[in-house]
């Protein structure tokens, strides 16, 4: 998140909105100032607002809880000087910019947080949130990292049970099944409207930009305001018409690292020059809204733990279903070549790649581009001429096609 007191940092920011865009979309460019209003009026009416750092915590669980969860996640860069004060200048800048909040005291969501929810994933968010731990209260699940293996799954309901009775315990109160089932169900709400708002990317000629679709979510799930502008958007957005057309434009599959709010500057470079983002496979994006929850599961806890761990995150060992997801969203939303964001020291998405370049290039037979960057932007330029020289190929492998 960006700091909402200084900065309204993403693609389409009210100065840049073009006049077609619907007021359900504008809705989104004051997600911020929304977010917070809300969390104060919740907190009011003592409800507990819980900060949470990675798609495999269970909104649910917390939202069962009477509490009301926040991503803490960071997009600003104006915040990692503080942090590189305690962290090596060489880590992922989400980490960094997520702690550097925490050093100047400037997130309100993290600062109103009567609880940090985390969990074990890459090594470098891992040792931050211990540091965290020195100043705030945080509980960390333990995500065991071979999901293939037969009591992994196990371990992690385990875990899901350990937080259930941290939050009756701390916030005074009793998870029932009832209380479960009712945020699970608000929660599918959720996904399946962002997904339908996503899956306007599958057509030929999409009615909103990818920018714009990163714009449609918000650092508070399940705000009821924010769900009836997503489902006005999907009824305002067929038949609007982008300009240059979309078809002008190449298709493109994003995948690696999520762009936290704040830090959307990669978007918007592709889409300056000449992409159009028509699937994002990453945690920002589709990733944690493929899959809903069973509302009718008898445990309802073993439902949550089966859904959260699927997610196909670089962190876990043999993260095979990233690459079946990968091979599915292609197969839907039909893109002319890959892009894959990877933040400066994501150890974990980087490794992968090598993965993903392979499917890309032999198995699926796009073109793929990497890209190593951080929330400075001095790489920009050379970033656009590397981006450019992509679609100049996806082009080629277009025309050849057509005739
Ligand atoms: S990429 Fe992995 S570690 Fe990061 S938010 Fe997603 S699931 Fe969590
Ligand atoms: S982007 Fe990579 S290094 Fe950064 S927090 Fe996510 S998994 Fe960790």
């Amino acid at each position: 998140m960006s700091d909402p007191h200084t900065e309204v940092t993403c693609c389409s920011t009210p100065s840049q909105t073009d006049p077609s865009m619907p007021a359900s979309l504008q809705w989104f460019n004051q997600m911020v100032p929304h977010a917070l209003a809300y969390a104060q009026q919740q907190k009011e009416n003592g409800h507990p607002l819980v900060g949470i750092m990675c798609e495999y915590a269970p909104r649910e669980l917390i939202m069962a809880a009477g509490g009301v969860p926040a991503c803490l996640c960071g997009g600003s860069a104006s915040t990692i000087p503080a942090a590189e004060r305690f962290l090596p200048a060489n880590l992922c800048p989400l980490i960094k910019s997520t702690f550097g909040y925490s050093v100047q005291q400037s997130n309100p969501f993290l600062e109103m947080a009567d609880l940090v929810v985390a969990e074990t994933t890459c090594d470098g968010k891992k040792k931050m949130i211990e540091l965290l731990s020195e100043s705030r209260p945080v509980h960390v699940l333990e995500l065991p990292q071979k999901p293939n293996e037969s009591d992994a799954l196990a371990y992690w309901q385990q875990e899901l049970r350990k937080l259930q009775t941290i939050l009756e315990q701390r916030f005074n109160t009793q998870i029932t099944k009832d209380k479960l089932r009712r945020a699970i169900k608000v929660m599918n709400q959720e996904r399946k409207l962002r997904r339908d708002l996503a899956s306007l990317m599958q057509q030929d000629n999409p009615p909103l930009t990818g920018c714009e679709l990163l714009n449609l979510k918000s650092i508070i799930s399940c705000i009821p305001e924010d769900l009836e502008q997503y489902e006005k958007a999907i009824q305002d957005l067929p038949g609007r018409k982008l300009d240059p057309p979309a078809k002008q434009r190449v298709r493109v599959l994003l995948t690696g690292v999520p762009m936290p709010h704040g830090a959307e500057h990669v978007m918007e470079l592709i889409e300056k020059n000449g992409g159009l983002v028509v699937c994002q496979e990453n945690c920002t994006g589709l990733k944690p809204i493929l899959e809903d929850v069973d509302e009718r599961a008898e445990d309802p806890i073993r439902a949550l733990a089966e859904k959260y761990f699927h997610l196909p995150c670089s962190v876990m060992l043999h993260n095979n279903s990233r690459l079946d997801t990968i091979k599915e969203l292609v197969r839907l939303y039909r893109p002319q070549c890959i892009i894959e964001v990877i933040w400066q020291a994501c150890l974990t998405y980087d490794v992968e790649s090598a993965r993903i370049k392979r499917l890309a290039e032999d198995t699926l037979r796009l073109p793929y581009l990497k890209i190593e960057t951080d929330y400075s932007r001095a790489d920009a330029a050379r970033l656009a001429m590397r981006m450019e020289a992509l679609f100049e190929t996806a082009n080629e492998n277009k025309e050849r096609q057509d005739t």
